[in-house]
């Protein structure tokens, strides 16, 4: 009786997971289909030869043999399903075709009967063995190349976050270094002996130096405020605490705020915005994020695009969604690239700042990916190199988002 743990439908799952592809077989021909059919088909040639050697030497006394061959072969290259079917077309072919079964009384014909049931019974066994052996070592196979993978992209992984780490103290030590030359020069010029007795011509002078030393402090200040943001940001993202204060917010006014502030720190610097007609243009997102990516985008474009080519910002409403649009006329970034630079610490390799300071960690693209996906929304970007990028993103209008 057949163990009620093991139903007949049990050993579907293992003929699957034991019927497999050579791996000589061209990928258009890798389907299971196919040795099924060569299975039967070989096995037709194969009676077809037991045939023509039964009637060249009446004397050839191994007819089966050659078909218990195939039976292994197919077991090793295809695995037990299109094996047992090989099995059951051989064992029909010898019954019918080569060695006729004589329907009669007697001990021939349970002779017969025996040596057919020792023929099922050897087809199976060395199907189900063989299978089984070479796909446990094809198992083998696949897990040892799959952990090669995974070794290689841990160590990937280590090297850039150890280049990230590099860079990261690099970023935050330049404008730290600028923040304490300049906060030095203040003092020196604050505590100068001859302040005390300086008239009002000089005076004015040590202000406006001052004046000028605090919006450099100011600006070094606000980069190291950046840097930090962007890695606590990374890590709560990482941690998967990276949280958004959702509520209904006109994306016309973030979009006009972001460039307002770069348009700020950027000085000369030729920032065009394009808003649309219809305002406000309603979202539901986290309006303090939004700005963030605005401003991502928009500080990467000015960083890798010459200081004499301008940057536009424009935001479109698409039927049901909102698009802004970041452009430049910078460097651009290769289309191989294009769907790494969204990728944790992704750099494009030989890539130089183009104005500017700093050199980039490689995070700010992957924040901005990550919220705008969390409010529903896709990132992509359009570039060619040498001639710029467009980097783009799109939220649900508040009405498509409620
Ligand atoms: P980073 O701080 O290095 O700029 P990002 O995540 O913002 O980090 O960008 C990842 C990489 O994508 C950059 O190092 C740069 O190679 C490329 N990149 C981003 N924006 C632009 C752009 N506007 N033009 C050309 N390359 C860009």
């Amino acid at each position: 009786m057949r163990p009620a743990a093991w139903p007949w439908w049990r050993w579907w799952p293992w003929l699957l997971a034991y019927t497999f592809v050579p791996r000589w077989v061209p990928a258009r021909w890798r389907r299971p289909a196919i040795g099924y059919a060569l299975a039967a088909l070989l096995q037709v040639v194969t009676a077809a030869i037991s045939w023509l050697c039964m009637r060249a030497s009446p004397t050839f006394s191994y007819p089966g043999l050659l078909e218990i061959l195939v039976v292994a072969l197919v077991a090793l290259s295809w695995g037990a399903g299109p094996s047992l079917l090989a099995t059951l077309v051989s064992l029909v072919l010898l019954e019918t075709v080569v060695v006729p079964f004589h329907v009669g009384a007697g001990q021939t014909a349970i002779g017969e009967g025996l040596e057919a049931l020792l023929f099922l019974a050897a087809g199976i066994t060395i199907s189900l063995v063989a299978s089984r052996t070479e796909g446990a070592r094809r198992h083998a196979e696949v897990g040892q190349a799959e952990a090669q993978a995974r070794e290689l992209a841990l160590r990937l992984s280590q090297q850039r976050m150890d280049e990230f780490m590099g860079i990261a103290a690099h970023e935050l030590k330049t404008p730290l270094t600028g923040l304490q030359g300049n906060l030095q020069l203040m003092a020196r010029r604050l505590s100068d002996p001859r302040l005390e007795q300086a008239g009002a011509d000089d005076l004015a002078r040590v202000v406006a130096r001052v004046r000028s030393l605090v919006a450099r402090a100011q600006d070094s200040l606000h980069r190291i405020g950046r840097l930090i943001d962007d890695l606590l940001d990374d890590a709560r993202i990482h941690q998967g605490r990276l949280e958004f204060r959702l509520e209904r917010c006109d994306l016309a006014a973030i979009v006009r705020a972001a460039v307002e502030d770069q348009r700020e720190i950027a000085g000369p610097r030729a920032i065009r915005l394009e808003l649309p007609e219809v305002q406000p243009v309603l979202v539901i997102a986290d309006a303090s994020r939004i700005e963030q990516i605005v401003t991502n985008y928009l500080s990467n474009a000015l960083k890798y695009s010459p200081e004499d080519r301008p940057v536009a910002v424009r935001l479109q409403v698409e039927g049901a969604l909102a698009r802004v649009r970041v452009c430049d006329e910078g460097i651009g970034v290769p289309l191989a690239e294009q769907g790494h630079i969204w990728e944790r610490f992704y750099r494009v390799e030989g890539v130089t700042i183009q104005s500017g300071s700093g050199i980039g960690m490689g995070i700010g693209l992957h924040i901005s990916k990550t919220i705008v996906e969390g409010h529903g929304g896709q990132v992509g970007v359009e570039s060619e190199v040498g001639q710029g990028s467009t980097f783009w993103f799109t939220l649900p209008l508040a009405a498509a988002a409620s």
